[in-house]
Formats: structure tokens, C-alpha cells, sequence
């Protein structure tokens, strides 16, 4: 029953999105966001379900190089934080349930101008002629492999209203029957950006710009 009110929920959730995107009515309140923190909070709200299936779930940057020590660089960006961790759940979510048995892998590169999140599983993967509709309103793969698995095809229409609305690009790359990768870009500010930012929040006494 639980299950059930959390997903009607989510739906719900994503309903209202969609139509507000849809009327240019989206919210968008920018934080300054440690997006290598915001993720692993994210990966750990969704452990259980990969748990659950008995998929592995590893997340990259907080995986100890073997050997030589490394330090990882931080990454901010400048975005609306219900917005990102709405795209990232949601690519997180079809990653676990589209991955009978294997791994799912975050990882999180970039250089100067960009961050890239991406989100790689082993699982049933995308026939090439479903790929270019796959961020279309309620597409949805129909074959043997995804006809037991439930869904309304809202997820991916949502996740890029969501990062268009945020500035930035979401795209993916897959192999039928092998997995699927899908990655998400957003504009990169430098950590001297992010304290202006921050500390400018702090002196306006306005709201809060950081977010983890
Ligand atoms: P929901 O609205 O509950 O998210 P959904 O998961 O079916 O429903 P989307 O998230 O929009 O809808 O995904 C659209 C379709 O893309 C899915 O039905 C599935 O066929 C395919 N898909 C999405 N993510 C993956 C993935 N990681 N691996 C394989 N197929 C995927
Ligand atoms: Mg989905």
C-alpha cells in the first residue's frame, strides 16, 4: 500500500509538472549545488529498490582510486535543486527497473564549462528505431522485453522539459539487450562563482543559495 500511494504520488507529481512546463509555468529558483554530494544523496534514497532486485549500484567518484591517491575535483552548478534531483531520480528509477539482473554506474566528469552525470546500467537496452522518440510524451518501448514492466512514458518527456528548463542537455546512448547510458549537462560555475554566490545570498539575508 505504500508502494502504491508513493508511486501514485510521483505520478501525480509528474502530471503537474508536465503541465506547468508545457505553459511555461515552471518554477526555477537557482542554488548553487555540489552536484558530486547531490548525487549521492539522491543514489542513496534509491539503494533499497536496487537492493531489492539485487542490482549493484556504484557511484564513481566515491569509489577509492586502487592505489594512487587522487583528489576529485567539486563541481558546482547554479540550478533549480527540485528540478535536478527530479531528472536524476526519475533516470535513476528507469535505470534500476529497466535492469533485470547486473549493475547500474554514476559517474560524474567535466571540464572547465560543463558538468556530465551519467547513468550507465546493464540492462534490457534501446532498439535503435526507439531512440530518437524516447523523450517524446508517453513513449513507450513496446516489445517482449518491456511489456511486464509498468509505466506511464512520462519520466524522459519530463526529464528534458526539466533540464531544458535548467539550461542544459540530456541525451542517451544504448545497446539493444546490452544497457543503456544516459547523461545529463549542465553549464559548470567555477567555486569562485559559487561563494560570490553563496555569500551574496548570505548578505541579502534572502533565501538560502546552497544546497546539498
Ligand atoms: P514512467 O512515466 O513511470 O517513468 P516509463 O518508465 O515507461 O514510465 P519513461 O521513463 O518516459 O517512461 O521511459 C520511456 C521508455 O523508455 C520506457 O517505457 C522504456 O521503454 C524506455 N527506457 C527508459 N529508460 C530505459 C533504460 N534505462 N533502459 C531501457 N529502456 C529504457
Ligand atoms: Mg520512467
Amino acid at each position: 500500500a505504500h508502494e502504491a500511494a508513493q508511486h501514485l504520488g510521483r505520478l501525480f507529481q509528474d502530471l503537474l509538472d508536465v503541465t506547468k512546463a508545457e505553459d511555461g509555468r515552471l518554477s526555477n529558483n537557482p542554488k548553487v549545488i555540489d552536484v558530486v554530494q547531490f548525487t549521492s544523496n539522491i543514489i542513496d534514497a534509491l539503494k533499497p529498490k536496487a537492493d531489492q532486485k539485487g542490482l549493484r549500484l556504484f557511484f564513481k567518484p566515491l569509489i577509492a582510486d586502487s592505489g594512487m591517491k587522487t583528489i576529485d575535483p567539486i563541481y558546482y552548478v547554479d540550478v533549480d535543486a527540485d528540478h535536478l534531483r527530479e531528472v536524476l531520480s526519475n533516470l535513476l528509477e528507469n535505470a534500476i527497473k529497466y535492469t533485470p539482473v547486473g549493475e547500474v554506474v554514476i559517474n560524474i566528469t567535466g571540464d572547465d564549462d560543463n558538468v556530465v552525470i551519467s547513468i550507465a546500467d546493464s540492462g534490457i537496452g534501446i532498439p535503435a528505431e526507439d531512440i530518437p522518440h524516447l523523450f517524446q510524451k508517453f513513449y513507450r518501448v513496446d516489445n517482449s522485453d518491456t511489456r511486464e514492466i509498468g509505466g506511464t512514458g512520462l519520466g524522459l518527456y519530463l526529464v528534458r522539459r526539466l533540464v531544458e528548463a535548467i539550461g542544459g542537455r540530456v541525451w542517451v546512448e544504448s545497446e539493444y539487450k546490452k544497457g543503456s547510458t544516459f547523461s545529463v549537462e549542465l553549464p559548470r560555475i567555477s567555486h569562485e562563482e559559487a561563494t560570490r554566490i553563496i555569500e551574496a545570498g548570505v548578505n541579502e539575508g534572502g533565501r538560502p543559495n546552497f544546497t546539498s
